[in-house]
């Protein structure tokens, strides 16, 4: 997964460039970047890290002009390297052009042979290089008119930023799989995948860009081209945005994520209730499903468990040993709020049950008499082709576990997992799952990609390969 940013028209561009990508770092820790654009030339900045590691005032000094575009990466196609860090930069036949994108293309092995048979030379294993050489290829004469017939070819979920040396141009995918938001700030407009980075730099939100719109910035205004109307395809956001992946302070898809994720926790308290003296969240992904479950239930919501805020994500790391250890890493439980309690712990999702497994355990040691685990959505059965990092198959200990068996590995009391109806009832879609993804959830994939790829092995990363039925 990962977070964009981009900025026209205000003299400290690549300052409020940092600060959005700040905002936005939950959405990747990996590497982070910035090209601003000045004087007909474009400045790259990029390296491996947060944020706060990536740039240092040197490094802000050299990112001159009144435009700019960011990046955080979290690796979901490329391996960790340096060479996957974005925003791409490359000089071409019509000039330069700088991209950051925030999705997964399931095209990515096809375009990318087919590009390499016509010649191209790709410098990384991500999608996003792809993007690159198809408007390399383009013979259209235009910018918009290159954009868009490379973005037909693509497939798959993509938000973009693009800048050259005049323009600011932004996309989202026809299906709008990830969020990218539209502000202003005084004269200077203003993109980010989520709205709390422009809370951080006092920019007034305007609005989602639409599913399959293009948004064009230049000393002209701007403007909204939507190439891909005529092809009637539904929307489909991504519903784990708005159960874990974004901020709660952020507005997606029209909606608080906070409220959406209080809501989810009072559905859960009415299909899962239990006795128990105490709701304790898992923090902070936990939290504000937490609170609805105990406003819901009536439960007192306590502090059970706090978190290191010096610690990354844990699920990041690769090997299952690091992983375990990791947990305690970052979570520590508070006897006095557990000591001899019949405990519910809300949680947002169990992925390979690692983490829920350490947590019970971590609870039960500090006096608990009964824990009941409660996850704010439903069972987490398939991996993600559209950006979200999950691992395959095999490792989602729910794609091949009840949940009766689920709950003796965690060793839990009881284990309740908020239904399908009710995650979309928390979403307000209440009739079917129209307007989402939840592909992770069903198996229901809105973009095929088995005939693009090629047949049915796809490959989601450039180390692990996925089959499937
Ligand atoms: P696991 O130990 O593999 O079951 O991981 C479960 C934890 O990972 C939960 O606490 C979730 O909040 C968190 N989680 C779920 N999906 C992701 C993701 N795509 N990236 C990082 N963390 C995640």
């Amino acid at each position: 997964m990962c977070g964009i940013f981009g900025i026209t028209g205000h003299p400290e561009a690549a300052n409020i460039a940092y600060l959005g990508l700040h905002a936005l770092q939950h959405r990747g820790q990996e590497s982070a970047g910035i090209v601003s654009s000045d004087a007909g030339k474009l400045h790259p900045h990029r390296g491996m890290g947060l944020v706060t590691d990536v740039f240092d005032s040197g490094a802000m000094a050299r990112l001159p002009g009144r435009a700019a575009i960011g990046h955080v990466r979290y690796s979901t196609a490329g391996s960790s390297d340096i060479r996957h860090a974005q925003p791409f930069s490359v000089q071409y036949a019509h000039g330069a052009i700088a991209v950051a994108h925030n999705g997964n293309l399931v095209n990515a092995d096809a375009l990318r042979t087919r590009l390499e048979t016509a010649g191209s030379i790709f410098q990384s294993t991500s999608d996003t290089e792809s993007i690159i050489h198809l408007l390399a290829h383009s013979r259209e004469k235009d910018t918009v008119d290159r954009l868009t017939s490379s973005l037909r070819q693509l497939e798959g979920a993509f938000s973009l930023l693009f800048l050259t040396e005049t323009k600011l141009v932004a996309v989202r995918d026809p299906h709008g799989f990830r969020p990218l938001a539209l502000g202003r700030l005084k004269d200077a407009f203003v993109l980010a995948s989520e709205t709390c980075a422009f809370d951080l730099i006092e920019a007034e939100f305007i609005r989602d860009l639409d599913p399959g719109e293009i948004v064009v910035v230049d000393s002209s205004g701007m403007r909204s081209y939507y190439p891909f109307s005529g092809d009637n395809v539904p929307k489909r956001f991504c519903v784990f945005e708005h159960v874990y992946f974004a901020r709660p302070d952020s507005r997606v898809d029209g909606q608080s994520v906070y409220r959406v994720r209080e809501r989810m926790g009072r559905i859960l308290a009415k299909e899962h209730p239990v006795d128990a003296d105490v709701v304790v969240p898992v923090p902070d992904s936990g939290i504000a499903a937490a609170i609805g479950y105990a406003r819901e239930s009536g439960i007192p919501y306590d502090m059970g468990l706090i978190r290191s805020h010096y610690v990354g994500r844990t699920f990041i790391e690769p090997q299952q040993s690091i992983r375990h250890f990791g947990v305690k890493l970052k979570l520590n439980a508070v006897r006095e709020v557990l000591e001899g309690k019949r405990v519910v712990v809300l949680d947002d999702s169990v992925v390979r049950g690692t983490t829920s497994r350490k947590i019970v355990k971590m609870i039960r040691a500090a006096g608990a008499r009964e824990v009941h685990v409660r996850i704010s959505s439903p069972p987490s059965t398939h991996p993600c082709f559209y950006g979200i990092d999950t691992p395959t198959r095999s490792e989602l200990i729910a794609s091949s576990h009840s949940v009766d068996e689920i709950a003796r590995y965690l060793t839990c009391d009881t284990l309740g997992y908020l239904s399908e109806k009710g995650l979309m009832a928390a979403v307000s879609a209440p009739e079917s799952r129209e307007g989402y993804c939840a592909a992770c959830f069903t198996g229901q994939y809105p973009v095929p990609f088995g005939s693009a790829s090629g047949g049915k092995l796809i490959r989601l990363h450039a180390d692990r390969t996925e089959r499937l039925e």
